[in-house]
């Protein structure tokens, strides 16, 4: 593994966020600022295919990576966009398996709410 691949997939793995390319990019040149925007798309696309990180697509957003690679559902911000992991409740993937008569093989599942930070200024907090 490279040096900037090392770097990129540690920033994902050091912390539970969802960060968009931008973001680590950010972080990732905080560490290493020669690093090129290129570098670090170009390594997140080697990281997502080569399983060690997932990756989120977001519906008018910015995809964002994710270090935990079993499947889990997704808490989204519809406002600020920000993502956290959901526990999925027992027997998630087995009910719809069983509706369908089907082995299902994953799933992508996100759930939408507005997020404290954002309900308190909707509020005017
Ligand atoms: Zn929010
Ligand atoms: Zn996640």
């Amino acid at each position: 593994m490279t040096r900037q691949r090392q770097l990129i997939y540690n920033i994902i793995a050091a912390a539970p966020e969802h960060r968009t390319a931008e973001e680590i990019y950010d972080l990732a040149r905080a560490e290493m600022p020669s690093l090129a925007r290129g570098t670090v798309y170009r390594n997140l696309g080697l990281l997502v295919r080569d399983g060690e990180i997932r990756k989120l697509e977001m519906a008018d957003a910015p995809a964002r990576y994710d270090r935990e690679r079993s499947p889990h559902p997704h808490l989204v911000c519809q406002v600020c966009g920000r993502v956290e992991d959901l526990p999925a409740p027992d027997g998630l993937m087995e009910g719809f398996a069983a509706a369908r008569g089907v082995a299902l093989t994953g799933y992508d599942l996100k759930l939408y709410h507005v997020c404290p930070a954002c309900r308190g200024k909707r509020h005017g907090a």
